[in-house]
This record gives structure tokens, C-alpha cells and sequence, in this order.
């Protein structure tokens, strides 16, 4: 990405011989690495064997975990928090397994709508779990900085899988919580 970075640095109309440019290009390509880390990530090692035995059958609700993406329509970053509900069915996940499935998938060129889908989806394929309710509310810098510059507008969506999306209760309850 490196060479890339220069070309595009270029056709900026900027000077790449300039102190402050340098070594931009090698930079960027690195934090480009590192934002885009998630394509290299298995759910296998993400999880690292994290699952453990429970009797209960109560709803586990991870609030707040930070979450930056690049969407892939600009290439520019959004920026929210992730909430993470789910029934266990014999098994739970170890908490920050949950943080790491959500880096994942938003280390990558992504959309909101599709980042909270996988993120339901591998929730409940490790977990087994009986339900499995995800939402997502961030903030685009495409439509901050840019187009309609709304500087204060943010995007929620929700996936709900089994219990979250048949029983009522189950999905009112996960709301109730995430208050
Ligand atoms: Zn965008």
C-alpha cells in the first residue's frame, strides 16, 4: 500500500519530498494494516477456545464496546459503540471474546447495516446461543465532513436472531437494558 499512498499523496498535487511527507506514505500504509486487520482475523483465534459451561439461562448484555470502521463506500472512518445481547444455551462466550469478534468485522471496508449482521451472526454460531440481539449507532465522517455534513446525525441498526427476534419480552427486556 505503500507505493499507492505515494501516488495518491501525488496526485493531491502534493510535494512528497516535503520534511513533514516523507515518510507518510509508509505510515499510512501501516495504519491502513492495522484498520484493516479484520480480514486476517479467523473467529477460531479470535475466540481462542473462550467458551465456557453455564446453567443459566439469563440474558448477558455487553454495553458499549467502542467500534471504529472504514465504510466502504468513502473509505473514511465511522465511529460508534456496539451493544451485545444473547441467551445462553449451555455456554457462554468469555467477555472480551465479544469486543474482539466486534474488531473483526469492523477492521475492514464495511457498511453498518452488514458489520452488525456478522457480528449477530458469529455470536451466535460459537455460542450456540438461544438468541442473539446486536445493535450498532455511529457516526459517518462521510456524512460529516462531506455531502450533507450533517455533523451531528448518527445511524442505528439492529440484527436479532431466535429469541430476540420471535419473543417480544426477550427483545424488550435487551432494550430495557441497554437504557
Ligand atoms: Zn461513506
Amino acid at each position: 500500500m505503500k507505493d499507492l499512498f505515494e501516488q495518491m499523496i501525488k496526485a493531491m498535487g502534493e510535494d512528497l519530498s516535503r520534511p513533514g511527507l516523507v515518510d507518510t506514505p509508509a505510515r499510512a500504509a501501516k495504519a491502513y494494516e492495522f484498520l484493516t486487520s479484520g480480514y486476517r482475523m479467523t473467529t477460531e483465534e479470535v475466540v481462542n477456545d473462550a467458551i465456557f459451561p453455564t446453567d443459566s439461562n439469563d440474558m448477558v448484555v455487553v454495553k458499549d464496546i467502542e467500534l471504529f470502521s472504514l465504510c466502504e463506500h468513502h473509505m473514511l472512518p465511522f465511529i460508534g459503540k456496539a451493544h451485545v445481547g444473547y441467551i445462553p444455551n449451555g455456554q457462554v462466550i468469555g467477555l472480551s471474546k465479544v469486543a474482539r469478534i466486534v474488531d473483526k468485522y469492523a477492521r475492514r471496508l464495511q457498511i453498518q447495516e452488514q458489520l452488525t449482521t456478522e457480528i449477530a451472526s458469529t455470536i451466535q454460531e460459537v455460542t450456540g446461543a438461544k438468541g442473539v440481539g446486536v445493535i450498532i449507532e455511529a457516526k459517518h465522517l462521510c456524512m460529516m465532513m462531506r455531502g450533507v455534513e450533517k455533523q451531528n446525525s448518527s445511524m442505528k441498526t439492529s440484527a436479532m436472531l431466535g429469541y430476540f427476534r420471535n419473543n417480544l419480552s426477550t427483545r424488550n427486556e435487551f432494550l430495557s437494558l441497554l437504557q
